[in-house]
C-alpha cells in the first residue's frame, strides 16, 4: 500500500469533487428527478455566467422539489433574462473603488483583496457575476503587486481575502499570498470571506488548517449559508479542526425572495450556525445587479422580518441587517428601534 499522508489525499478529494461538479443542467435536473426546462431556464442563463454546482451541494437538495430553496440558488431561469429597472451590471460600483491590482478599498483600515475569479458555485443572486476580473492583475500570476500597494499603505491593519472566492486557489497559492502578506508589518488581521466550505467542505483539508494554524494574524473566516439545510454535520466535522486553532468563525448570508426570507428559516439558520461554532455576521439586502431581480425582499419586508428575528433570537445570535450603498464609509445597518 502506498502510504499517502492525510493531507495529500484531502487535496486529491477536494479538488476531484470540484473537477466533478455540475455544469450540465440536464444532468443536474435528472439527479435530482426534476423535469428539463424548469422555471425556464437554460444551463448559461442566456449570459456568460454558466452552472455550476459541486455534487455534495446537489446531494442536500430533496430531490423531485421544483422549488428546493438550495436548488433556487443555483438554477438558471428565465427570469434572470428579463431587464428591471434598477437593476445593474455593477451595483456597488466597485469598478470605481477599485484601485488596480484587484484591490477594492472603500473602508478605514480594511482592504478587500480579489484573489480569484473562481468560485466552486455559481450563486445566481451573486452581485459579482458580471465583475470585470480580467481587468484585475492580481488574477494573473505573483502577489507582487497588489502586496506592493498594500504595503505601500501604513493605514491597512485588514486585508480581506476575497473574489470569486478565495479558496478556489490551491494551499500553495494561498500560502504564497499569505506569507507576502505576513511581511507588512501594519497588516494586524486577515479575514476569509467563503463560500466554498459550505458547498465543498472537504476543501477545508489539513494543509489548509495547518497554513491557518501558524500564520501571525488575528483570523477571521467569514462563511457564506443562506438556508438551514447547508448547516450540516459535514460542515461540522471540517469545521472543528479550525475552530479549535481560535480562528473567529462567522456567517454573512443574502436574504433572498422564497429561500430564507420566512422567519422559521432565518431563526433555524442562526440556532444551527450556533451550534456548530459559527456567529451570524451580516444578513444582507440583496445587491441589484441585473438577472437578480426575482430574488429581491424589499427592505420593508427585509426590516419586518429582523424586527421579528430580534423578539425571538439571543441578540448574538441576530445577524446585521446591512446594506451597501456605494460611496459609503460603512455598510449601512436597517435600524429597527425607531
Ligand atoms: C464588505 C466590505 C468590507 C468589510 O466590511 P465590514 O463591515 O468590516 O465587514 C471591506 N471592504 C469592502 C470593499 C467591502 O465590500
Ligand atoms: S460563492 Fe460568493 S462570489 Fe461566488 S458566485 Fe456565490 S456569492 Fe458570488
Amino acid at each position: 500500500m502506498i502510504p499517502f499522508s492525510s493531507s495529500s489525499l484531502n487535496r486529491q478529494n477536494w479538488q476531484h469533487e470540484l473537477a466533478t461538479a455540475f455544469t450540465d443542467l440536464k444532468q443536474l435536473l435528472n439527479y435530482l428527478e426534476l423535469p428539463q426546462n424548469l422555471h425556464g431556464g437554460t444551463a448559461t442563463g442566456g449570459n456568460s455566467f454558466p452552472l455550476r454546482v459541486p455534487r455534495y451541494f446537489a446531494g442536500l437538495m430533496q430531490k423531485g422539489n421544483a422549488n428546493d430553496p438550495l436548488l433556487l440558488q443555483v438554477l438558471p431561469q428565465a427570469l434572470e433574462n428579463v431587464a428591471v429597472a434598477g437593476f445593474s451590471l455593477d451595483p456597488l460600483e466597485d469598478q470605481q473603488a477599485h484601485m488596480g491590482n484587484g484591490i477594492l478599498k472603500k473602508y478605514h483600515g480594511r482592504a478587500l483583496l480579489i484573489t480569484t475569479a473562481s468560485c466552486a458555485v455559481h450563486c445566481r443572486y451573486c452581485f459579482r457575476r458580471h465583475f470585470p476580473y480580467q481587468q484585475h492583475q492580481s488574477l494573473r500570476g505573483g502577489w507582487q503587486s497588489a502586496l506592493s500597494r498594500l504595503a505601500s499603505d501604513p493605514g491597512i491593519s485588514e486585508v480581506i481575502l476575497s473574489g470569486g472566492d478565495p479558496l478556489s486557489l490551491s494551499n500553495e497559492r494561498l500560502a504564497d499570498l499569505i506569507h507576502g502578506l505576513e511581511r507588512i508589518e501594519h497588516i494586524q488581521r486577515l479575514r476569509i470571506h467563503t463560500r466554498t466550505p459550505v458547498v465543498l467542505p472537504s476543501r477545508l483539508d489539513q494543509g489548509l488548517i495547518e497554513l491557518l494554524a501558524q500564520t501571525r494574524f488575528s483570523l477571521c473566516l467569514v462563511i457564506h449559508a443562506n438556508h438551514p439545510a447547508e448547516v450540516t454535520q459535514t460542515l461540522q466535522q471540517q469545521l472543528a479542526p479550525i475552530r479549535c486553532t481560535g480562528i473567529t468563525l462567522l456567517n454573512q448570508s443574502v436574504l433572498l425572495r422564497n429561500i430564507n426570507d420566512q422567519l422559521q428559516t432565518q431563526v433555524e439558520l442562526c440556532e444551527k450556525l450556533f451550534s456548530i461554532g459559527v456567529l451570524p455576521y451580516y444578513l444582507h439586502l440583496l445587491d441589484k445587479v441585473e438577472g437578480a431581480a426575482h430574488f429581491y425582499v424589499s427592505s420593508e419586508s427585509a426590516r419586518q422580518l429582523h424586527r421579528s428575528m430580534q423578539a425571538i433570537l439571543p441578540g448574538y445570535l441576530l445577524p446585521r441587517l446591512a446594506q451597501e450603498i456605494p460611496g459609503a464609509d460603512s455598510k449601512q445597518l436597517l435600524q429597527n428601534n425607531v
